[in-house]
């Protein structure tokens, strides 16, 4: 493991000045740590100064306002809001994607502004024996593009880069509509979750639009008493007990009588970061709670995709998790 110095500021301003302090070590900052730690004994991550965000420099506090607007410190750990009785009664599809995702014990450890930033679970990135990887060392190839993509994107990719992002809160909070907080030297600003990852285009080793000593403080989700019912999360993967998603899709509906006032969808396991499905928005929004209706919005979600040909399989499966998905959130007439 690369030697570094693991700093333990009190509060979030020395935080980010130990992080951004320009001409200062490569700094990194470490939560719960839970996906840090595997990158540091690999060497794929070699920082020479860690900041660590504990009690006192990150909000882990869980709130929700009396006009239903949740906000959650970046901090708190993935059990705490799975279990958070507002966030299971209010915004079930966030406690869902939360206990789809890891093991109890990771989700004990692991903060959510954590879970947002893990990086990709591609073998070749996590392989240090493995020269070709443009996200880990730019300018050296993607093993992947002619080795092992089974469980790589079929939306978004490029000739860089086709690794998934793999966070399945990410796909709940990209149907939510949630805006990011982000901290760093210049202040405080907003960003919707939708826009934060980068797609890999020419440069995949920059995976968000963090700057230099930022970090991601809160999580604002807006409020909306229909998100409390018909919606769900539905993950598709390998083994059931602790397993990335092949396919995954988060759903929202508001209902109305037979029909479906408007939609809310993303999908994981398929993009290069957390897909929002606007075209299957926009087929279900007015139409009825119908089986055929959703098999017809489903052949929206494939728009623009592009498989390989070891990860095809996506396409009819994808269909498949989101009309099932959509079932169980919505039910249906026939
Ligand atoms: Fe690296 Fe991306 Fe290729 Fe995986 S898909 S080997 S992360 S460049």
């Amino acid at each position: 493991m690369h030697p570094f110095i693991l700093e333990r500021p009190r509060d979030l301003v020395t935080a980010i000045a130990l992080a951004a302090a320009p001409g200062g070590p490569s700094a990194e900052y470490i939560a719960g740590g839970t996906d840090m730690l595997p990158l540091l004994k690999e060497e794929i991550r070699h920082p020479d100064r860690l900041v660590a965000l504990g009690a006192g420099a990150l909000d882990d506090r869980i709130e929700i306002r009396a006009d239903g607007f949740l906000r959650v410190g970046a901090a708190a750990t993935m059990s705490a809001v799975a279990e958070h009785e507002g966030v299971r009664t209010g915004f079930p599809l966030i406690a869902q994607a939360l206990l789809a995702g890891a093991s109890p014990q990771v989700r004990n450890m692991a903060t959510m502004g954590g879970n947002l930033l893990q990086r990709t679970r591609c073998a070749y990135f996590r392989d240090p024996g493995v020269a070709q990887c443009n996200k880990r060392r730019p300018g050296t190839g993607c093993a992947a593009a002619e080795g092992e993509h089974r469980m790589h994107a079929i939306l978004g990719a490029s000739e860089q880069c086709l690794a998934v992002h793999p966070s399945d809160l990410a796909v709940a909070l990209v149907a939510l509509d949630t805006a990011l907080q982000l901290s760093g030297p210049a202040g405080d600003r907003l960003v919707p979750i939708e826009v934060f990852h980068c797609l890999p285009g020419n440069t995949p080793h920059v995976e968000t639009v963090l700057g230099p000593g930022e970090v991601i403080t809160a999580i604002e989700v807006p409020a909306a008493p229909w998100l409390a019912s018909a919606c769900h999360y539905l993950k598709v993967r390998d083994r059931e007990s602790f397993e990335f998603a092949l396919v995954s899709a988060a759903v929202a509906l508001e209902i109305d009588d037979d029909r479906i006032r408007s939609a809310r969808v993303a999908m994981g396991g398929v993009g290069t970061r957390p897909w929002r499905m606007r075209g299957v928005e926009e087929a279900l929004t007015g139409a009825r709670r119908d089986v055929e209706v959703y098999r017809t919005a489903a052949e929206r979600a494939v728009e623009g995709a592009a498989p390989r040909l070891g990860n095809a399989f996506k396409l009819p499966l994808m269909k498949a998790t989101l009309v099932r998905a959509l079932r169980i959130a919505g039910g249906g007439y026939r």
